[in-house]
């Protein structure tokens, strides 16, 4: 099956308010209300891989001795918009404020993504850690 391959953003446009590592919630689809944490973010599309979540089941037939047949699981990106980020200070889903904070040992000043609804920093788990 030939898949139309979309047309990308540019890199440097391609700017997401949630990252890898962010909890998010579903809210429309099959899935919506749940929660997951994503694994992977892909700005240039605007989607992003929530673990366990967006599962679509497909057939495989078996190739050979190579491939067993059967049902495999995969998690299918789902366009940001029908997400929202929740919060790791007050747990809410919430929309993202862009900000400049001082951050780290130097505290300089540096961009960060804020809560909409309790104004604090929203953790960034791959930077931090
Ligand atoms: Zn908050």
């Amino acid at each position: 099956m030939a898949v139309k391959q979309k047309e990308k953003k540019p890199l440097h446009l391609a700017k997401m308010k949630i990252k890898k590592g962010d909890t998010v919630l579903i809210i429309t689809g099959k899935d919506r209300g749940k929660q997951g944490t994503v694994s992977r973010a892909m700005p240039q599309d605007d989607k992003v891989i929530v673990e366990g979540l967006n599962i679509v089941k497909k057939h495989v037939r078996p190739q050979g001795q190579t491939r067993q047949g059967g049902v495999i699981e995969k998690a299918m990106p789902i366009h940001v918009s029908n997400t929202m980020l929740i919060c790791t200070e007050c747990g809410q889903p919430t929309r993202v404020a862009h900000d400049r904070r001082p951050m780290g040992s130097d505290q300089k000043l540096r961009p960060v993504r804020v809560c909409k609804k309790c104004h604090k920093v929203i953790e960034d788990r791959m930077r931090s850690s």
